[in-house]
């Protein structure tokens, strides 16, 4: 068995009827970046099971549900999108795009549970709610018997419970009741995403089933809530406003005219552009003595886990509105 099918679970008959059910001929397949390098085995065990059927693996980056590259599409029958659930800020998704489940099978150990509870208890928590990405799903049921066998009680429906780094299901709906809340996940993404978007006020505890870790998070949010009241701070007197919006999903008209009515109000200047890629490179192609402050209106990670070493202050949509409305909580991620 290949290491694919070892680690991950994944749909095929599910695969094979989208394709005979459509009569596709063409099919794109989309894997989340971290999962490019599986494609050869999962383009093995699909050829053979479909040798009359085109597979193409789209090597653009697939950061989230938010961009599907659609001038692609057109050329495919069918895209196969693995690994993410549908972007829901997006109100329509091209009728060729499939999602499908892309499941991690670990599944944490009694060492790691005792570690959980260990933190947990050490905390004083006795109410929690638990989220994990979409990867991770598949076990929530199982740790959420834990838990309460060891007298916490979850709060949350863990049916329903998968997060995106700029959308966190019903999280906030728990910020009263939780005594802190549980992210099943790996590397700091989500779950400094959930300890942002609480403000840093609730602990936040990540049980990483790759590393076979449970960390306390709390540190380390209020780390980087600290760099993020930062650039805020270095933004107050900004006269001149870059906006950077982006494409399909992380084009956000929304956000973007609510900006430019309050930056209009204040009488700041401001400018816009448009791009597909957002990053240092992109920043010093623009950059000149013309602009003061950029905020990025596409994906709002991109401030704070790529661009924070940027020598202009570069802002999350939630942190601009606290300026220019002078709000002082902590607004994330718009
Ligand atoms: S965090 Fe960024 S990449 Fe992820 S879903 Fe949101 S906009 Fe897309």
């Amino acid at each position: 068995m290949s290491e694919l099918d070892s680690y991950y679970s994944y749909n095929v008959g599910k695969i094979v009827e989208e394709i005979r059910s459509r009569k596709s001929k063409k099919v794109l397949i989309q894997l989340p970046d971290g999962f490019k390098h599986y494609s050869t085995k999962l383009l093995g065990r699909l050829t053979k099971l479909l040798d009359n059927v085109e597979f193409v693996v789209d090597a653009n980056p697939i950061y989230g549900s938010c961009i599907l590259n659609n001038h692609i599409l057109i050329n495919y029958d069918l895209v196969l999108h693995f690994g993410h659930e549908p972007y829901p800020y997006t109100s329509h998704v091209n009728e060729k795009v499939v999602f499908l489940d892309f499941l991690s099978t670990l599944i944490p150990s009694n060492r790691l549970m005792n570690d959980l509870i260990a933190i947990i208890k050490s905390l004083s928590i006795r109410k929690v709610a638990m989220y994990s990405v979409h990867q991770h799903k598949g076990i929530l049921g199982d740790v959420g018997r834990f838990l309460r066998n060891a007298g916490i009680d979850v709060l949350n429906n863990l049916g329903n419970a998968t997060i995106m780094g700029c959308w966190f299901n019903d999280v906030l709906n728990y910020v009263n009741t939780a005594d802190g809340y549980i992210v099943v996940s790996s590397g700091l993404f989500h779950s400094l995403g959930v300890g942002m978007l609480c403000r840093g006020l609730k602990h936040v505890i990540q049980l990483d089933l790759y590393r076979g870790e449970v960390r306390l998070l709390d540190d380390v949010v209020v780390k980087y809530l600290k760099i993020r009241y930062g650039k805020i701070m270095n933004s107050l007197d900004a006269a001149s406003w870059c906006l950077i919006n982006g494409v399909e999903g992380q084009f956000r008209n929304g956000v973007r005219e609510r900006l430019i009515d309050v930056l209009t109000a204040r009488g700041l200047k401001y400018l816009e552009y448009q791009s597909l890629i957002i990053n240092q490179e992109t920043l010093r192609n623009i950059d000149n003595e013309d602009i003061d402050v950029y905020v990025i209106t596409a994906c709002p990670r991109i401030p704070i886990d790529d661009l924070q070493d940027f020598e202009k202050p570069v802002l999350t949509p939630g942190e601009a509105f606290m300026i220019l409305k002078n709000i002082n909580e902590y607004l994330f991620p718009w």
